[in-house]
């Protein structure tokens, strides 16, 4: 690929073993963008690429439960992420789902392609049409509550 994109990566804390064996199968991928990771996950992605001996160019933000989540999503309003991996836990219930619901729906409404599951991630990350410059996203047609 020829860009270099900013990646979210968060993982709930039963998703996370998920989160790094995926990170280290993409590692090499990975290594070219810059990663943008909720606390937790993001040290732990850090230790992953660590092991490999690779470099990574990874920003933590706050852990998600303290607003991690919260200030990914407001990159996604701000288009400053072009891709989220946001792995959920969709068997326990987590103190911070409003946070986790604004971000899956600001991913929504920005446009800004989400993938909740690895075989999703893997088909995002590997797609040809982050090269094509003819490649322009259809944009979301929200006119009535857009008063810019
Ligand atoms: P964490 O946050 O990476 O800091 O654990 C993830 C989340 O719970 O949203």
């Amino acid at each position: 690929m020829n860009k270099t994109l900013t990646i979210a990566l968060v993982a709930h804390d039963q998703r996370k073993a998920d989160m790094v064996d995926w990170v280290k199968y993409n590692a090499e991928f990975l290594s070219h963008h810059h990663l943008v990771c909720t606390g937790t996950t993001g040290s732990l992605i850090k230790k992953a690429f660590d092991e490999l001996g690779i470099k990574a160019d990874i920003t933590c933000m706050n852990s998600g439960p303290m607003g991690g989540d919260a200030e990914i999503a407001a990159m996604v309003v701000r288009h400053e992420i072009d891709l989220a991996v946001f792995l959920i836990d969709d068997l326990n219930p987590q103190p911070h789902e409003a946070d986790i619901q604004m971000l899956l729906r600001q991913c929504r409404i920005h446009n800004v392609p989400i993938a909740c599951n690895r075989i999703s991630a893997d088909l995002m990350i590997s797609s040809t049409l982050w090269d094509e410059d003819s490649y322009v996203p259809a944009k979301q047609t929200y006119k009535k509550f857009d008063r810019k």
